[in-house]
């Protein structure tokens, strides 16, 4: 080891889900297959790109503005980052500078022990229950602060409001963030409680729900105090995160509820559909709640059934760590990709 090398801050990444370059059925990422609102194509066909001479707004006013609408909240309480990884990674920069670990979930987003790690705050993961449910109780300890995502991934289950309530409510010394990137194809958001606990910050994507995933935004909601402190930790960080592109494409994709309803709408028919048919080949899965199944079958390993779809350019997403060997993740895509990979199973279980 070189002397100098003792003074780099090293960290084991994040591994994301593989994008190959060439066409597959790609149910790996949690995507959504369908194109982003109509208005978003026509930003992009009207851009003056001469307004990409100059720097964008650094307080990415109009999609702020928009968001605020939407939500029914005050500009003041909205923080747009470029992806919600970038708005959590500012949250836990800024949020979580306690002594005391901060708790998570084992089985979870594996982000966060990756920003955990990378800024130095300890953490201690709480163990889901033997049905991958959070079990409340183990957050009332004493800690430097929470996060989980409701619905959890890759579990894709939902917990009720009442329970990730008496969370928030047992961490009012700590900041506790609900990352809901699924939340759309779930139920209820806890933005609901945002004006009640002065400690909650709710986190959200452009990328799932929304079909933006390509374009890098997401979202925190909060109170102004809370807001006011992430944005600083921004601006001492990197003033213009959001391209000028992003910012007018998220504009457009925010206008257009209609359409995210009804894309949110389709997904949803789809999951259901997709959950009676894994039952039919003998799939065991979580109920999901979310833009995916967490799907496991007890005649086939799990791991085999992963490279074999991907051999026939059929792409889940498979880890293979603790508790979730036998499990796969599959993202809900257009009926004509689910029936494609449902055809795929049925051959594949015929042999
Ligand atoms: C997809 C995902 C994110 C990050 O999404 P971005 O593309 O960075 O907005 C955050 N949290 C969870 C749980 C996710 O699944």
């Amino acid at each position: 080891m070189k002397a100098f090398e003792k003074n780099i801050r090293k960290v084991e990444p994040y591994v994301p889900g593989e994008q190959p370059q060439h066409k597959v059925i790609k149910l790996n990422t949690n995507e959504n297959p369908y194109p982003p609102a109509p208005g978003v194509t026509r930003a992009l066909e009207e851009m003056d790109t001469d307004r990409l001479r100059l720097y964008p707004d650094p307080t990415a006013g109009p999609l702020v503005e928009e968001l605020a609408r939407f939500y029914h909240v005050n500009p003041d309480q909205v923080f747009v980052g470029v992806g919600s990884d970038d708005v959590l990674s500012m949250c836990f920069l800024t949020f979580f500078n306690s002594e005391k670990p901060i708790y998570f979930p084992d089985i979870t987003y594996s982000f966060y022990k990756v920003w955990a790690d990378l800024y130095r705050i300890p953490y201690e993961c709480q163990k889901l229950d033997e049905n991958f449910r959070i079990v409340k109780e183990d957050y009332y300890k004493e800690n430097g602060g929470v996060i989980f995502p409701n619905p959890n991934a890759p579990t894709a289950i939902y917990e009720e409001l009442d329970v990730v309530e008496d969370i928030i409510a047992h961490n009012q010394d700590v900041i506790v963030i609900v990352d809901e990137a699924y939340v759309d194809f779930a139920g209820r958001s806890v933005l609901e409680l945002i004006d009640k606990y002065e400690n909650l910050i709710v986190v959200q994507t452009f990328s799932k729900a929304r079909s933006m995933a390509g374009m890098r935004i997401g979202y925190a909601i909060s109170n102004p105090m809370l807001i006011k402190y992430l944005n600083d930790a921004k601006y001492s960080f990197n003033s213009y995160t959001m391209n000028q592109t992003s910012l007018i494409c998220g504009v457009e994709a925010v206008k257009d509820r209609a359409y995210f309803e009804a894309a949110v709408h389709k997904i949803i028919e789809t999951r259901e559909w997709a959950k009676g048919e894994l039952a039919k080949l003998g799939f065991h899965y979580l109920d999901s709640s979310a833009n995916f199944i967490f799907a496991m079958h007890p005649k086939y390993d799990a791991k085999e059934l992963f490279e074999a779809l991907k051999a026939n350019n059929i792409y889940v997403r498979y880890w293979g760590s603790e508790r979730i060997e036998q499990y796969m993740r599959i993202t809900i895509g257009t009926r004509e990709e689910m029936e494609a990979l449902f055809d795929f199973l049925r051959k594949y279980m015929n042999r």
